[in-house]
């Protein structure tokens, strides 16, 4: 791909080269430091989110995944792709991971490790995915969280006002339990990598494999406190009652809905985009790893 082909708008801070140098060395990226950016939001790197998500899916389907347009404004399409299990050891259970990127704006990372993701694609054999690379294309092209009516959609999953959430509970709906749910998101505050558990039946927790993965590309943010809640070594395993919250996140409809397990991902946006493209990658790869 040459640099006027990528979907990246501005400089990547670690290669200054193209869009695949999220496939940097990891001498090059263990290198980095926080870039002080980002001051009142997210300063750093934008994606052309149309070319993206046009990639993931050419590359997708050419692995043999489906897609599906689920829902359309203009010209943004939110798009669901599925790939089947090669092989099912059981055929009454398959594994069945969700992913979901891009419901804020502002955070290229998630649309990128989603292409990443399809691009190496390296899927555990019996595993079902169902991939939604961006749930906020709006957002993304005027590099804002929130959708293009201002609505933040990440707090609009109890009483969905907005067409996009509504469009997608309606495909949520029409999809089996699953086993995993991953949410892949940024956060330009944050000091390293961090992630959320919701784990209600006390499955074998896959957090802390996924920080020790992601802690070979990527800092980790080992506050004590993040986000207002207690964390551990980059992990918030909050006690919340999703009906206790009006302004519910998607993971809250995942955890009351559709699957028992699963976490919301976090990079550091003030890192350069590879190493959170990295980051993210290697934490959905740990997590499959099961
Ligand atoms: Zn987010």
């Amino acid at each position: 791909m040459t640099r006027g082909d990528s979907p990246v708008t501005g400089d990547c801070a670690v290669c200054r080269v193209e869009f695949l140098c999220v496939f940097a060395a990891l001498h090059e990226i263990l290198r980095v430091q926080k870039l002080g950016k980002n001051h009142d939001g997210y300063h750093g790197e934008t994606i052309d989110i149309r070319a993206v998500l046009d990639e993931i899916v050419i590359t997708a389907q050419r692995n043999r995944w489906i897609s599906e347009i689920f829902h359309e404004t203009g010209d943004c399409k939110w798009i669901a792709l599925h790939r089947a299990p090669i092989s099912i050891t059981d055929p009454q259970s398959p594994i069945r991971i969700y992913i979901s990127a891009g419901i804020h704006g502002d955070e290229p990372g998630g649309p990128l490790a989603a292409l990443k993701l399809v691009h190496e694609n390296r899927w555990p054999e019996n595993a079902e995915i169902m991939l939604l690379p961006c749930l906020n294309p709006g957002g993304f092209t005027t590099n804002q969280r929130e959708n293009a009516g201002g609505i933040d959609l990440n707090r609009d999953y109890r009483h969905p006002k907005s067409a996009e959430v509504r469009a997608h509970i309606a495909w949520l709906e029409r999809q089996p339990q699953f086993g995993l749910y991953l949410c892949l998101h940024e956060d330009w505050e944050s000091h390293g990598f961090y992630l959320y558990e919701q784990n209600p039946d006390r499955k074998p927790s896959l957090a802390e494999k996924m920080i020790t993965v992601v802690k070979t590309v990527c800092p980790i943010d080992l506050s004590e406190n993040i986000e207002g809640r207690a964390a551990h070594g980059g992990i918030i395993r909050p006690i919340l009652n999703p009906l206790d919250r009006p302004d519910w996140p998607e993971a809250f409809y995942l955890i009351s809905h559709k699957a028992r397990q699963g976490y919301t991902l976090e990079a550091p946006s003030d890192f350069p985009l590879p190493v959170r493209v990295n980051a993210l990658v290697a934490a959905v790869n740990a997590a499959m790893d099961f």
